[in-house]
């Protein structure tokens, strides 16, 4: 049997019609407005003015350029909204008067009061900007459509930062789809301009990078350089995000940049079972969504795609963008994490959580049971996680590229090593390759480094332990101290003058996974995220900037 859409099972949450003391209460957010009949009041690809609460007419809400196909129509009681509305971001549908319509139009800032003032009634619009923003990425509605070559680097890098964003696309394969064809022989498409995206608004634009493919759609807007924040935060990772949701909460205007996607390393985990409060697991990118939609809902401004090149110091912190714009606070939260390191193994991405890992917990453990598996690395959590899988699976392929452990781990661990009858190392030896199929690894290729000859291992785990590197190269110029890896220097803790997790630059802080020490777990990310808020308001007491005291953030909450 076909599953159900989500607007045939949950419509009537989706397009939820308000009872007369609920418009009553509502009304106080916002202004009168009149549409006449046939007007456009909302257009795909363009921000849009705000939530509109119908109390008289209809307005037929379509996907970008079908006005004959509508999505729903919302009479008296309804009201026309998606979840970028919360940040006045743009939308992704049409959205045309079908009568003479009276309406109430809250704006994005009246919004997110809305929701904090009247909770019940924030928790019935949220749900159904939520479902309504499901809904469209379930059936595709309103995204750009990228045209190219099925699997072309270029298509995937688009498609993966659509995807991670949480925004519908379609894409055209030039190969197979006759409509891609006669679309790149009308606008005189050549090679180097593929693939070519078509944005809702009609625009066309050739290989645009993320950042400029964000901004046409308005999945980010150019930033404003004259506005001075509070803080700004660098990653929208955990930690970022955490903090960005306490900051504003607790009265900081927050603006959170991030250079990819909402959701950091979390947000690529296919399933997290070791965060409080969910025992079942969870997907990290539904957690990471929760949390980027939590801080939106509270104000924080986000600048998804904008990487952070540089940090200098004026009247405020000026951070410097890539794509050429600025960024002003108070303070800075360096934010910005680490990637684990991976193999240079073209085709390793399928196999990332399911067969491909980068520890060893008992849920992976589970997964091998009885089974043989293969660890690459030589350093201590290489060898933490060797001697913890030898107790739980049949045997450990130790993979080491040098000659043998003592350089690079701890006597104990080499010794726990060479006591177990289940580990054996093969020394001067690399991964080659991988094969499987559907994300599900069938062989393990590994060359001989000495001899370069290569043998195959039917092995259905590999276990990645080779270190991960902090996103810090960035720094370099700013002053701030980093560990000899390359982490940042702060301490959790309030350290003489140093406000916790405050680096040797007054004003400017560090959390989650791009702290040296820190413990590198969505958790820890999360409550550093939270803790930092407090250090901060300190910093903001005791740096009153002069002759403006009003600009004073609210007081930590006891
Ligand atoms: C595949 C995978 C699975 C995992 N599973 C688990 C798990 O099950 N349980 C668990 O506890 N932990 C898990 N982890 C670890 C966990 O995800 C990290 O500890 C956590 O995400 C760290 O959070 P963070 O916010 O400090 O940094 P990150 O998550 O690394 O986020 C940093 C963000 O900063 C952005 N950034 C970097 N440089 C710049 C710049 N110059 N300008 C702008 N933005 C920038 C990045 O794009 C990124 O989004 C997993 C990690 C991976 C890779």
């Amino acid at each position: 049997m076909a599953q159900k859409s989500i607007s045939e099972t949950q419509r009537e949450q989706m397009f939820p019609v308000l009872d007369p003391s609920g418009i009553e209460k509502l009304k106080r957010f916002g202004e009168l407005q009149r549409y006449p009949s046939g007007e456009l009041v909302a257009r795909a690809g363009k921000p849009n003015a705000g939530l509109i609460l119908v109390l008289s007419g209809h307005l037929c809400v379509t996907p970008p350029g079908t006005p004959d196909a509508p999505i729903a129509v919302i009479g008296s009681g309804g009201f026309q909204g998606e979840l970028m509305q919360l940040s006045g971001l743009s939308s992704l549908v049409d959205c045309r008067a079908e009568d003479d319509v009276e309406a109430v139009l809250i704006p994005p800032k009246s919004l997110r009061t809305l929701m904090i003032e009247e909770a019940e009634l924030g928790e019935l619009i949220m749900r159904a900007l939520i479902l309504r923003h499901a809904g469209l990425l379930e059936q595709n509605v309103g995204g750009p459509i990228i045209v190219g070559r099925a699997g072309d680097r270029d298509v995937l890098r688009l498609e993966n930062f659509l995807r991670r964003n949480g925004h519908p696309y379609q894409s055209l394969d030039l190969e197979t789809d006759s409509s891609a064809k006669t679309l790149i022989e009308h606008f005189n498409i050549q090679p180097p301009d593929l693939p070519t995206v078509l944005c809702p608004d009609g625009q066309i634009l050739r290989n645009p990078t993320e950042n400029q493919l964000a901004r046409h759609i308005g999945l980010t807007r150019v930033m404003d350089a004259s506005t001075v924040y509070d803080v700004a935060i660098i990653g929208a990772g955990p930690a970022g995000l955490a903090a960005a949701v306490y900051g504003t909460t607790e009265g900081l205007s927050v603006v959170v940049l991030d250079c990819h996607a909402f959701g950091g390393q979390a947000g690529a985990s296919a399933r997290i079972e070791n965060y409080l409060g969910f025992p079942m697991g969870i997907s990290g990118i539904e957690l990471m969504e929760r949390a980027y939609t939590q801080a939106q809902k509270f104000g924080a401004e986000m600048a998804i795609s904008e990487e952070v090149e540089k940090l200098v110091q004026e009247d405020e912190f000026v951070l410097h963008l890539k794509s050429g714009s600025t960024v002003r606070a108070r303070a800075v939260v360096i934010a910005c994490g680490a990637e684990y390191r991976r193999l240079d193994i073209s085709n390793i991405g399928p196999f990332e959580g399911s067969s491909v890992h980068y520890w060893a917990s008992p849920v992976e453990a589970r997964l091998c049971t009885d089974q043989e598996v293969a660890l690459v690395g030589a350093g201590n959590s290489a060898g933490q996680a060797a001697v913890y899988l030898a107790s739980q699976v049949r045997k450990v392929w130790m993979i080491v590229r040098g000659n043998g452990l003592a350089a690079t781990m701890s006597r104990y661990l080499c010794d726990r090593i060479a006591a177990q009858p289940n580990i054996q190392i093969l020394t001067r030896t690399e991964v080659s390759g991988l094969e499987g199929i559907s994300g599900s690894l069938k062989t393990i290729r590994l060359k001989n480094r000495d001899s370069g000859e290569e043998t195959e291992h039917p092995l259905r785990h590999l276990f990645l332990l080779i270190g991960a590197e902090p996103n810090t190269n960035w720094l370099a110029q700013s002053g701030i101290e980093v560990d000899a890896k390359g982490f940042v220097h702060a301490e959790a803790l309030q350290d003489g003058d140093r406000h916790p997790f405050e680096t040797n630059r007054a004003g400017i802080f560090a959390i989650g996974d791009v702290r040296a020490g820190s413990v590198k777990r969505v958790s820890a990310a999360v409550g550093e995220g939270a803790q930092v808020v407090a250090a901060l308001h300190s910093f903001f007491a005791q740096n009153r900037p002069t002759g403006n005291p009003a600009k004073i953030p609210g007081s930590v909450q006891a």
